[in-house]
């Protein structure tokens, strides 16, 4: 039965959505005031101005969102973190094969984080009632990232991703607006310190601005958002990369020992560990579906994933 507290009663009871939150198999919960988040306007404004987007044309059509939360949600008051660790162990072999990015390696993060957050939103509507709560996992309407940081779940690193002191950055992070009043915990603070590893190992320089991405020159962008051809200064790069590239994160000290995920969804299939460089270069679509019909590479499609695969082995 709904148990409906006044909004001033609702704070404190942090450590009970925690735990359910945790219990629910996220690894991580956070919480947050929802207010605008003046800090990072004038970055993001520039950041537009200077049109480094690239494609990610949702980043400009949804800016006023971004800043202001009440356009999203009237009414918020908090905001909720909450994190989904996905380290397959064991992982993939890379040695002689193509390699695809760790988070696309199993199912679809975006159905498989909705599913366990509506069941966290039915948890909370049955243990506060009232409570209007809406959900974002990468939708572009909300700067996930600074809500992360702001309710505790991470910093963001010299390689621009959350980072969690004991959790590493492979997770993937989703986003609650909700009009129920929460104590809000403390930002996450940065422990980069004077490490400078993921910088080093950025074969593109795409890093070489310590905390902003030049998007234009990250392998990431260019094999999953760049609908065109792969500039050729970035081919030299790609190695054996074929959808995505996880390098800045492989060799971040806070990832020595990622604890491996509980989702079983986020494994990865007999077929993907079995796949040498002569299977991937002879892939046909309809093997494409099998591998891949879940997951987030479909978005692809299979022309820019042959492209991909034919660029990193010329
Ligand atoms: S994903 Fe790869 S290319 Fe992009 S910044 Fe990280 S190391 Fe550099
Ligand atoms: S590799 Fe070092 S500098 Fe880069 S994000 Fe990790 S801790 Fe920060």
């Amino acid at each position: 039965m709904s148990k409906l507290i006044g909004e001033r009663a609702l704070t404190g009871h942090k450590a009970l959505i925690r735990e359910e939150a945790l219990r629910q198999g996220f690894l991580h919960c956070g919480f947050a005031r929802a207010e605008p988040p003046e800090e990072i306007r004038g970055f993001y404004s520039s950041y537009l101005e200077k049109n480094r987007q690239l494609s990610l044309s949702y980043l400009q059509s949804n800016f006023e969102k971004r800043m202001d939360p009440s356009l999203v949600l009237p009414g918020v008051k908090s905001i909720i973190s909450l994190t989904l660790g996905y380290s397959a162990q064991p992982p993939v072999p890379e040695k002689d094969s193509f390699v695809i990015a760790k988070y696309a390696r199993g199912a679809d993060y975006h159905e498989i984080m909705k599913k366990k957050m509506d069941r966290f939103i039915s948890w909370l509507k049955a243990e506060f009632g009232r409570a209007r709560i809406k959900r974002f996992v990468d939708s572009g309407a909300i700067p996930e990232k600074f809500w992360a940081m702001r309710s505790g779940a991470g910093w963001q690193g010299k390689n621009t991703l959350i980072i969690h002191k004991e959790a590493g950055s492979f997770f993937f992070i989703g986003i609650l607006l909700t009009d129920l009043e929460l104590e809000a915990d403390s930002p996450a603070t940065d422990h980069c310190g004077h490490c400078t590893e993921c910088i080093k190992a950025c074969p593109t320089g795409a890093l070489n601005t310590p905390y902003q991405l030049d998007m234009s020159r990250c392998i990431s962008y260019h094999t999953i958002e760049n609908k065109n051809a792969i500039p050729e200064d970035i081919i030299r790069h790609l190695g054996n990369r074929i959808y995505g590239c996880d390098l800045c994160q492989d060799v971040c000290p806070y990832n020595r020992a990622p604890k491996p995920t509980i989702i079983p969804e986020f494994l990865p299939s007999p077929d993907l560990m079995n796949m040498g460089k002569t299977e991937w270069l002879n892939l046909s679509e309809k093997q494409f579906d099998r591998l891949f019909g879940h997951s987030p590479v479909k978005r692809i499609g299979y022309d820019r994933l042959m492209r991909n695969i034919n660029a990193a082995s010329g």
